[in-house]
C-alpha cells in the first residue's frame, strides 16, 4: 500500500460491490491509474459489516452478481453473507484489484481544485491525494442508527449494533433483547432463539413478511450454472419476476393483491395463537416499508423462550429494558436492530465543490443528484447508489451497474472531447428532481416512516419506477447536460 501523498487517474471510495464495479470496468478499459480507497480492512462493503447471525440477500443469489462474473459457487437460492463475502473478494482477486486496494484508511475530506481541474484528498492519518475523477461509493446503509432511547448507554450488559457485529460476545443460554423488527431483525432473531436462553423481541412496528422460496442449490444446479446460456436463462427469469414484483407498488394491481394475499397466508400458516397473530399484523400499506421475506421469522414465537413485546420501549437501565407498562424486562446482550442512518448521507467526509459549496449543506433539505449520479456544483463526481438509486423489488447490482458503466463512459468522453471537466447543469438535476418528486407523491413509499425518506417527508433513496427504466436513462452520456471546461 503506497505510504506517501498519491496522484491518480481516478479515485474510487469504498471497497464494496460499487468499489468492484467500477474498478473492474476501469481494469477493463485498460485503466490503471486508479486507487480504491476503503475504512475497513478488507474489501465487502455492507457485507464486510453485516456479519450478524443469519445475514444472506432478499433477492436470489443468480441476481446478486455481475452479469460479467456469474457465480457458480451460490449454495443456495438465497445465499448467506460468508458466500457473498467470499464472492466480492474472489472477484477482487480474479479482476486484479488487489493492487489498487488502500485499506483500513478513510477519507476525511474531498475538495474539487478548479485551477488544477483536479478532486484533492485529505485521509484520516494524514495523506494528501488526488484524482481527475473521484467515485463515491460509500454506500447508503453504511452509518449504523442507534435507538434514540433514554438511558441506551447504561445498559451494563452487552450492547451490540447488527452492522458492528461481536462474534465474541457470548449468547448461549443468556437473556438476549432484540431493539427493531426490520429486514436485518428478521434475519437475526430466527439463529438468536435457538442459542439464547431467553430472547425478548420489542417491536415498535409489525412489518410485512412473504415467503421467502428458499432451497439448496445441488451439484445439478450448480453443473448448469457452470454453462453460460442456462446461467443467462436463470438470471433473466429472476430479473423479470422482480421486475414483476414491481408491480406491487402500485395499488390495484394482481402484483399486489397477490403479494399481500401471500403475507396474510403466511402469517395465518405460521401464527396459529390469535392474540399473538393480531400483535404481528401489519398496519401500513404492503411496501411502505422494505418487504421482509423470511419463512423462519414467525414460527420463532412460538418458542417457549421467546417473547413479543409490542409495548413501546421506556427506557434502558442497567439491567435491561423498562417498557412503557413500567415492566423491566432483564437482559444481558441488547441487540439494535435498528438500522441505518439514512437522512445525512456521506456524514464522515466533507465534499468540496465549485466556489467553495459542500455537499453536506446543498443536502441539508434532502439529498439529490441527476439520476443519483452527478451533482450539480461538483464537476468529475459521480456517486455510486446515490439519492433516489434504491430499490425496493430487485437486485441493487443492476443500478450498480448502470452507475458504473455512465462513469466510465463520461470519462471516455470526457477525454476524447479534451474536456478538464464536466459539471451538471443546475437547471437539468432540477427538472429531474421535481419529475421524480411529483411521481413520487402519492406513491405507497409516503404512508410511513422509513429509511427510504427524510426527516421532511421527502423520499430520497427510492426509484420510483422500472429497473429497465433506470437503466435507460444512464444509457448514454449527453453532453447536453453538462457544463464543460
Ligand atoms: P430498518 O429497516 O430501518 O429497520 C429498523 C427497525 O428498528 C424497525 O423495525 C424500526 O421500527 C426499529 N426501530 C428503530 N428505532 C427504534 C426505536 N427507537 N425504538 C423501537 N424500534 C426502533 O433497518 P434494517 O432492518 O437494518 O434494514 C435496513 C435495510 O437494509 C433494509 O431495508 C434493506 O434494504 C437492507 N437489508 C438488506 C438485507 C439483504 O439481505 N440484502 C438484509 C438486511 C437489511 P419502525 O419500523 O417502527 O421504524
Amino acid at each position: 500500500m503506497p505510504a506517501g501523498d498519491a496522484s491518480y487517474e481516478v479515485l474510487v471510495l469504498g471497497a464494496g460491490m460499487s468499489g468492484l464495479a467500477v474498478g473492474t470496468l476501469l481494469r477493463r478499459a485498460g485503466e490503471r491509474r486508479f486507487a480504491i480507497v476503503e475504512k475497513s480492512a478488507g474489501p465487502g462493503g455492507t457485507w464486510w459489516d453485516n456479519r450478524y447471525p443469519g445475514a444472506h440477500v432478499d433477492v436470489p443469489s443468480p441476481l446478486y452478481c455481475f452479469s460479467w462474473a456469474p457465480n457458480p459457487h451460490w449454495t443456495r437460492r438465497f445465499a448467506a453473507a460468508p458466500e457473498i463475502q467470499a464472492y466480492v473478494e474472489r472477484q477482487y482477486d480474479v479482476q486484479g484489484l488487489r493492487p489498487h486496494l488502500q485499506l483500513g484508511h478513510a477519507l476525511t475530506e474531498a475538495r474539487f481544485d478548479e485551477a488544477a481541474a483536479r478532486w484533492r484528498f485529505t485521509t484520516d492519518d494524514g495523506r494528501r491525494l488526488d484524482a481527475r475523477f473521484f467515485v463515491c461509493s460509500a454506500g447508503p446503509l453504511s452509518q449504523p442508527r442507534w435507538p434514540a432511547i433514554e438511558g441506551l448507554e447504561s445498559f451494563a450488559g452487552t450492547r451490540l449494533h447488527s452492522a458492528r457485529w461481536d462474534d465474541k460476545v457470548p449468547l448461549d443460554g443468556r437473556r438476549i433483547g432484540v431493539i427493531g423488527t426490520g429486514s436485518t431483525a428478521a434475519q437475526l432473531v430466527p439463529p438468536l432463539a435457538q442459542r439464547a436462553g431467553q430472547l425478548t423481541v420489542f417491536q415498535r412496528t409489525a412489518h410485512w413478511v412473504l415467503p421467502r422460496i428458499d432451497r439448496p442449490y445441488g451439484a445439478l444446479d450448480r453443473t448448469l450454472a457452470r454453462l453460460p446460456p442456462c446461467a443467462a436463462a436463470v438470471r433473466a427469469f429472476w430479473y423479470h419476476v422482480l421486475e414483476w414484483g414491481r408491480r406491487g407498488f402500485d395499488e390495484g394491481t394482481l402484483a399486489r393483491r397477490s403479494m399481500r394475499a401471500a403475507g396474510r397466508r403466511l402469517l395465518h400458516a405460521q401464527v396459529p395463537d390469535p392474540a399473538l397473530r393480531e400483535q404481528l399484523t401489519p398496519r401500513y400499506p404492503l411496501g411502505c416499508k422494505r418487504i421482509i421475506y423470511a419463512s423462519d421469522y414467525y414460527p420463532v414465537f412460538a418458542q417457549p423462550n421467546v417473547a413479543l413485546v409490542t409495548e413501546d420501549i421506556a427506557r434502558v437501565v442497567p439491567e435491561g429494558v423498562i417498557t412503557a407498562d413500567g415492566r423491566l424486562h432483564p437482559l444481558d446482550v441488547l441487540v439494535c436492530a435498528t438500522g441505518f442512518d439514512t437522512s445525512a448521507p456521506l456524514q464522515s467526509l466533507r465534499v468540496q465543490g465549485l466556489q467553495g459549496r459542500v455537499l453536506a449543506d446543498d443536502w441539508r433539505d434532502g439529498a439529490q443528484a441527476w439520476r443519483g449520479v452527478t451533482v450539480s456544483g461538483y464537476p468529475n463526481l459521480f456517486l455510486m447508489l446515490g439519492p433516489n438509486t434504491g430499490t425496493g423489488h430487485t437486485s441493487t447490482l443492476l443500478y450498480i451497474e448502470a452507475q458504473a458503466r455512465y462513469a466510465l463512459r463520461a470519462m471516455a468522453a470526457l477525454r476524447a472531447g479534451g474536456h478538464r471537466w464536466a459539471d451538471l447543469k443546475p437547471e437539468v438535476q432540477r427538472a429531474h428532481n421535481e419529475a421524480l418528486q411529483a411521481r413520487l407523491q402519492g406513491s405507497v413509499w409516503t404512508h410511513c416512516r422509513s429509511w427510504y425518506r427524510h426527516d421532511n417527508g421527502r423520499i430520497t433513496a427510492l426509484f420510483p419506477g422500472f429497473t429497465r427504466e433506470y437503466v435507460r436513462g444512464l444509457a448514454r452520456w449527453n453532453p447536453a447536460d453538462y457544463l464543460l471546461a
